[in-house]
């Protein structure tokens, strides 16, 4: 597997160029986005303040709760988001 997080700092340090058309710098944005999402990020891990519902649960005052990067909530060890698709890292 070829290194993700070089090539993401290849592609920013590119977009910086005043060498490239706006096509080459929509595909790189859009190349960057995809493949950020395939480095494992830890989900943000807060405490249920009150009862919450997600989905079909619900969760009670002090239930443990995950948040991904894009604000939604995540089940405990799903091993992607199921709204934007970034990858989750548990460990
Ligand atoms: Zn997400």
């Amino acid at each position: 597997m070829e290194d993700y997080k070089y090539s993401l700092d290849i592609m920013r340090q590119e977009l910086k160029s005043k060498w490239i058309c706006p096509e080459i710098k929509y595909a790189l944005k859009a190349s960057i986005e995809a493949l950020g999402k395939q480095i494992p990020q830890r989900p943000t891990h807060l405490t249920a303040k009150n009862d919450i519902k997600i989905g079909s649960f619900i969760f009670h005052k002090g239930c443990k709760i995950y948040s991904c990067k894009c604000k939604e909530w995540v089940g405990y060890k799903d091993p992607f988001c199921k709204h934007c698709g970034q990858k989750l890292k548990w460990d």
